[in-house]
């Protein structure tokens, strides 16, 4: 394909104005410290969109709905700098060094995205486990414009509207479900622990038991995260999955010769979402490598574990904000 996006302008002045101010990290890390990321703008499945600096990729199979807003953003658009470059939505800790001035920024830049304002965001806690919070108006803004009031929440799922879903991901799948039939969102950070757990499986039983959701109406979305070549683990975690799983070989791989494991953690997230009781058809995935695309994507393995994070967002439309 011809077309490739995410590329950052160098001709665009700097939104810092006066004459002392900062340059522009985004515009800087385009001219100096990154070539441009080379995607396809399209393919059938992922969509690239640009709102200013910001790229973001959204699943066809969930644009067609009207009441619904969801995207996936890329490293491109925000101002974070260093190995956070650029769009850094994490919280500044730990593996995600940065400052809470350029968080801020970076999140206003996700709301815009959004159409919202970063009131309505509601971040996860994550700490690999499958635990899933019923979000409710009452969350609004945590982990954005407020402090978050719980911890070790992997998944999110809510039937508020106006409310947006926030999960975050730097090689870790992200899942996304929707019900149409009863106006239902969910997100799940299913890293290897939280596939391993089977978070995913877990999100369709709870919107089964809370929400009164049918599995078979469900669609869902794998973002960007590591492909099959590059979800490498030795023996230990290899032996984890298998135990676990009867089809383990089905969906991984040994290689002898550098005596390491290759999962397919994609096929064996779609393998848990169908058995229970998601359309195979509907479960869509970008298919889309963050360890092979670090121009592009922030991923902890590509990076030396020195990385920004970025975001899943989902959110159902207030009534009067539906497009016709
Ligand atoms: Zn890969």
């Amino acid at each position: 394909m011809a077309e490739y996006f995410c590329r950052m302008s160098k001709s665009r002045k700097s939104l810092c104005s006066g004459g002392a101010a900062r340059k522009d990290p985004r515009t800087l890390s385009a001219v100096n410290t990154r070539r441009p990321g080379m995607i396809p703008q399209k393919t059938e499945n992922y969509e690239m969109h640009r709102r200013g600096e910001a790229c973001y990729l959204t699943f066809p199979q969930l644009d067609r709905y009207q009441e619904l807003r969801h995207l996936f953003t890329t490293r491109c658009g925000g101002f974070s700098e260093g190995p956070c470059a650029t769009w850094n939505l994490g919280f500044g800790l730990g593996n995600d060094p940065d400052t809470p001035e350029n968080r801020a920024r970076n999140i206003g830049v996700l709301a815009e995205c959004m159409g919202i304002c970063p009131e309505n965001l509601v971040f996860t806690w994550q700490t690999h486990t499958t635990n899933i919070r019923n979000v409710t108006e009452e969350d609004r803004g945590c982990g954005a414009t407020r402090e978050r009031t719980y911890q070790d929440v992997d998944g999110l799922v809510t039937d508020c509207r106006g409310v947006a879903l926030v999960t975050l991901h730097a090689d870790c799948n992200p899942i996304y479900f929707y019900d149409p039939r009863r106006h239902v969102i969910g997100l799940a950070h299913s890293g290897w622990r939280g596939t391993l757990d089977g978070i995913g499986s877990r999100m369709v039983d709870k919107m089964q038991s809370d929400y009164g959701c049918n599995p078979g109406d469900l669609i869902c979305g794998i973002g960007p995260s590591l492909c099959r070549n590059c979800f490498e683990v030795d023996a230990d975690v290899a032996e984890l999955f298998a135990g676990r799983y009867g089809d383990f070989s089905e969906f991984s791989r040994y290689d002898g010769g550098r005596n390491k494991y290759y999962i397919d953690l994609w096929e064996l997230i779609r393998r848990q979402l169908t058995s229970a009781g998601v359309r195979r058809e509907n479960v869509a995935c970008m298919e889309l490598c963050t360890k092979e695309n670090t121009d592009v994507f922030f991923s902890h393995r590509g990076q030396g574990g020195k990385r920004g994070l970025m975001a899943a967002c989902m959110m159902l439309t207030p009534p009067e904000q539906e497009e016709v």
